[in-house]
């Protein structure tokens, strides 16, 4: 019996006892018999404030692997755009570490992405991964992907590239999501406009969204130029734009940074 409950029983005897000597009381049959069998009101559990956040589940090392191929698979025969299935070589699924801390996102495969499989492997990959390396990372340290998965079609005989519409970005997102989700990185860098429409739907340009921190399914979001603007303009003060955001992905980390590193691409 609970504290409560003994208390309305002493008061419940106390009371029948008076009642028994004669006492005149002004309390009721009723209230008397409520006292033999008082209500015990259960205590309401309120979740508290962390039960009430929602919170991601974390995936283990060892079950990463596991659900990335298991993915991959679904991605590899994916046919959703019947317009790029049907023109692509391959789907080009994504690379790297799957414990990456750092997580890189383009817009789409080009035409070299396209023949090799691989996100980031032409001119402006190259470029990436001397960034990558740069920063102290080796490429496969991090992990790097696509919004889309497939090359966004050409017409025939065009060997160029085009930037993938909206509709077929948010079409494709879900299985970059997936990824984002196996991985958990602590920070991820949008590489051009055009990856960060695919990722959070702003249509600013990119002057207005570098250097500054965004979020993508509550994961720290670093806006940069892609590496083909720097292989069209090829200014010290353009490079040092995009080496100052990666400057603040290392801080965000917590990566040692020399002053070597620091001083990159400053004008003399
Ligand atoms: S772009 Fe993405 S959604 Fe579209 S067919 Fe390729 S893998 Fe599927």
């Amino acid at each position: 019996m609970s504290d409560f409950q003994n208390a309305v029983q002493v008061v419940h005897d106390a009371l029948v006892k008076l009642r028994d000597e004669g006492v005149e009381l002004r309390v009721s049959r009723d209230t008397l018999d409520a006292l033999r069998h008082p209500v015990v009101r259960k205590k309401i559990e309120t979740p508290s404030a962390a039960a009430a956040l929602p919170v991601k589940a974390k995936v283990s090392s060892t079950d990463k692997a596991p659900k990335m191929a298991a993915m991959r698979e679904r991605v590899l025969v994916c046919e959703k755009c019947t317009h790029l299935a049907s023109t692509r070589t391959q789907v080009v699924f994504g690379v790297g570490n799957l414990d990456a801390e750092l997580m890189f996102v383009g817009e789409a495969p080009g035409a070299d992405e396209d023949l090799q499989g691989e996100p980031f492997v032409g001119k402006a990959g190259q470029l990436l991964t001397k960034i990558i390396e740069t920063m102290g990372f080796q490429r496969d340290e991090v992990y790097i992907a696509n919004v889309l998965k497939c090359r966004p079609d050409m017409p025939a005989g065009s060997t160029g590239n085009r930037k993938p519409t909206s509709p077929e970005m948010q079409t494709c997102l879900p299985y970059l999501r997936q990824q984002i989700e196996i991985i958990q990185p602590r920070a991820m860098v949008a590489l051009g406009a055009t990856a960060m429409e695919g990722l959070t739907g702003s249509v600013e340009p990119m002057n207005r969204l570098r250097g500054r921190w965004h979020e993508f399914e509550g994961i720290p979001l670093m806006a940069t130029y892609h590496p083909a603007y720097l292989l069209r303009n090829q200014s010290l003060s353009e490079k040092r734009k995009v080496w100052e955001d990666m400057l603040l992905v290392l801080e965000r980390l917590g990566k040692p940074i020399s002053e070597k590193q620091r001083n990159y691409f400053l004008q003399k």
